[in-house]
């Protein structure tokens, strides 16, 4: 598998129910935001024909027909100007609490280019493109009014369609995220495992240092909260939230200073953090464990009470029902030794596999 320059791939930003959209010429593809399309033939205004491509399994990809970006932004803009259009947006995201602009740095970031049917028809795909490009870069900018057929006034927003990307071999160690239960295990136990492969990443924080704490070693203590925020609203964090009064946030350049260290860095993150990894040219590895029902969670942790592992297990299937398309491995076992191994397999196998990166300088 080599990466296929002349063919078009996109991530997609928004999720796609076909089963929704009343106008479909034929069979629809389904897919969620973050998953990669094969964009096959763009030649139609309304309606491309692409696969959807299944995380380590290229040849189950699914074939149907998609929305252009044309037609989801149009249709977008006239919802929006039919409800407040206010709040959707950031809503979209699933940034911490305290920087609900965070998740959308997919949806700044530039979008698509097409050609037809991944052969290269330079003309065409080349005026799309310029098509595709002023109008995003109005819309990041100020509130793009105009793609050639939306009549909208002025001041629509940004609309998240799709993004161009390519396979990449990346030259920094994938940072890994751990979801579900057994995370603060693996924490633990994967750095024994396989010693020097993996770091934590310094986290920053407001609150005053303790007796023996070090600057840069324990946390980044920064010198005001309104720094902070602000660091936070520019987007430099991966997450963050407050904790008895103090901001906590682990930052997109102590996870990159990790990465380039050659280690992965293993991020306790929620599921919206891997959006915006990607979006920082940071594709995390992410481990889901899949716990097969309570009586599961209750044998791989011993000890712990029945409501809590209960409770546990509905927030593993929630976490899976919203970030499932992103997860890069399912881990399940009987015993936190099982998974464990599963884990180091699991990073091993993933972590010089080729990521889908966004196409800086589309032309
Ligand atoms: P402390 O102020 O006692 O060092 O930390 C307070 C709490 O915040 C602890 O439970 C600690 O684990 C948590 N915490 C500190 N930094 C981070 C972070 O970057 N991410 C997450 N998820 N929790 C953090």
């Amino acid at each position: 598998r080599t990466t296929q320059k002349r063919s078009l791939y996109v991530r997609a930003l928004f999720d796609y129910d076909p089963a929704k959209d009343a106008g479909l010429p034929s069979r629809g593809l389904a897919f969620r935001r973050g998953d990669i399309l094969h964009v096959v033939n763009a030649s139609d205004s309304e309606w491309w024909q692409a696969r959807r491509l299944a995380p380590g399994e290229p040849d189950q990809a699914s074939m149907g027909i998609i929305p252009s970006k044309r037609r989801v932004e149009r249709r977008e803009r006239s919802k929006q100007r039919r409800v407040n259009f206010n709040s959707r947006l950031s809503s979209q995201s699933s940034g911490p609490p305290l920087s609900p602009s965070m998740g959308s740095s997919a949806a700044a970031s530039s979008t698509l280019a097409a050609s037809p049917d991944g052969s290269v028809d330079r003309k065409k795909s080349g005026s799309l493109l310029r098509r595709l490009h002023s109008g995003s870069g109005r819309a990041a900018a100020s509130g793009d009014d105009s793609s050639s057929d939306d009549a909208s006034g002025s001041s629509a927003p940004l609309v998240p369609t799709y993004k161009a990307v390519q396979q990449s071999k990346l030259s920094l160690a994938k940072p890994v995220i751990l979801l579900g239960p057994l995370k603060d295990y693996l924490t633990d136990a994967l750095p024994a495992a396989l010693p020097g492969r993996f770091d934590q990443c310094v986290p920053h924080t407001t609150r005053q240092p303790r007796d023996g704490e070090v600057d840069g070693r324990d946390y980044h203590f920064v010198a005001s909260r309104e720094q902070m925020e602000r660091e936070i609203s520019s987007q430099l964090f991966v997450e963050a939230g407050q904790y008895n009064g103090n901001l906590y946030g682990t930052s997109l350049a102590s996870v990159r200073r990790v990465a380039e260290s050659g280690r992965h860095c293993l991020l306790d993150v929620s599921g919206g953090a891997i959006h915006r990894l990607e979006s920082a040219g940071l594709p995390p590895i992410v481990l889901f464990v899949r716990p097969a029902s309570v009586q599961n969670i209750l044998e791989l942790k011993p000890g712990i009470a029945e409501d809590q592992a209960a409770k546990m297990y509905d927030r593993a299937v929630k976490l899976e029902v919203e970030f499932g398309n992103l997860f890069t491995a399912v881990l399940s076992g009987r015993t936190p030794d099982e998974i464990l191994g599963q884990a180091q397999q699991a990073i091993n196998r993933h972590a010089d596999e080729p990521v889908w990166v966004a196409i800086k300088d589309e032309q």
